[in-house]
């Protein structure tokens, strides 16, 4: 058997080895220091925003934007259902109330209908995600933010080089939050980040993502002895420094990233279009679509089993889309989702990452269009 296609995959390199060398030199290696401090200015270049904070993951950005927006017990926060399980849990840590709501069935973010048609009296804010990296519809979002009184936040998990009418992914809510897991287009192993324009916000976020100390670098450049006293129990959600100097070298990559998964999706378009049985993702035209992952939609009674066992004997790997939240048990949610439902049980992702060769690309889609006219 020839090769195994690998699902998703880093480009990582020389440069990022570098960048590590010179973490190591600099002697400052946890987090919070010069270089987390250089990769927060850039990405805040990036993200087209005025404050950084750069974190561990995406659930502990996700922690304390919820935090700094005094979400907490009582509260409901509605969330788009279809995601990654760190956007109803960060909900849940906080003890408030995720409200799962419906996605649209084209892009598969929050359907901003089914926003407004789960606003409670307890209603706090909506959290929206940014399914596999393309933007949610963040004017019609505002607009019904706005009109209730109610904070927005945007989950740019898989956001890092998406933009929505003209604006980048991060500066497109209140507050976003950024993961640099392998899985996605950007990484450093694991990491996050947490982006806003209100300065109030990043310096509380700062201040509990570093256990509601006054950060280290802070204090360095003090003249006397300051000793810092606890009015807050924070968390250790740092960056490590390392981290940052991987991440430094990845920014610089970013826009080939995004170019070559686009021409990707660009090829998969033309060799999977007329493919029977199977709907291909939809990038809409006034987004970027940063392409985390691709992700096809099965025809009704396809067994997608049968499809995904085809598929990786063949060598080349798959999965199911991300997942219905509402269906979840640790949510013991009695919301109603029928599309997101539905699509949790359709949807395979096959390789997306910017390592994939033409020839590779051409790979999988022949053995897609092989193995469903196997099982059909
Ligand atoms: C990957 C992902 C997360 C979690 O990111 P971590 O950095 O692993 O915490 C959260 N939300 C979405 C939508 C994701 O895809």
């Amino acid at each position: 058997m020839s090769e195994s296609i690998a699902l998703g995959q880093p480009t990582v390199g020389d440069e990022e080895l570098a960048a590590v060398a010179a973490v190591f030199r600099s002697g400052w290696l946890s987090g919070a220091g010069p270089t987390c401090k250089k990769f927060e200015e850039r990405f805040a270049e990036v993200a087209g925003v005025e404050h950084v904070l750069a974190t561990n993951n995406c659930g502990a950005s996700l922690h304390l934007a919820l935090t700094v927006l005094g979400v907490g017990p009582g509260d409901e926060v509605i969330v788009g259902d279809y995601t990654f399980p760190a956007t109803g849990h960060a909900v849940l840590w906080t003890g408030a109330k995720p409200v799962f709501a419906d996605i649209r069935p084209d892009i598969w973010s929050v359907d901003p209908a089914a926003v407004e048609a789960a606003i409670t009296p307890r209603t706090v804010g909506i959290l929206a995600v940014d399914v596999f990296g393309q933007p949610a519809d963040y004017d019609e979002l505002r607009a019904i933010a706005d009109k209730h009184g109610l904070f927005l936040v945007e989950d740019g998990a898989c956001s890092a080089g998406a933009s929505y009418r003209g604006r980048p992914a991060g500066g497109l809510a209140d507050l976003a939050t950024f993961s640099f897991h392998g899985r996605k287009g950007i990484t450093a192993g694991e990491g996050g980040a947490l982006t806003t324009n209100n300065a109030e916000y990043a310096a509380t976020a700062r201040k509990l993502h570093t256990y509601g100390i006054e950060p280290a670098i802070n204090r360095e450049n003090s003249t006397d002895l300051p000793i810092p006293s606890f009015d807050v129990a924070g968390y250790n959600y740092r960056m490590s420094d390392v981290m940052a100097g991987i991440m430094l070298a990845q920014l610089d990559r970013l826009p080939d990233l995004v170019a070559a998964r686009a021409r990707v999706a660009k090829s998969y378009e033309s060799l999977l279009g007329d493919l029977d049985g199977v709907t291909l993702p939809v990038a809409l035209d006034d987004r970027v679509h940063p392409w985390q992952s691709y992700v096809v939609t099965l025809d009704a009674g396809i067994d997608r089993g049968a499809v995904a066992n085809g598929l990786r004997a063949q060598g080349v790997q798959c999965n199911f889309g991300t997942y219905a939240s509402h269906v979840q048990p640790v949510y013991a949610s009695d919301a109603q989702c029928p599309v997101s439902a539905d699509l949790f049980t359709r949807h395979l992702a096959i390789p997306m990452h910017a390592n994939l060769t033409d020839a590779q690309v051409e790979r999988v889609a022949d053995t897609l269009r092989a193995v469903l006219t196997e099982v059909r």
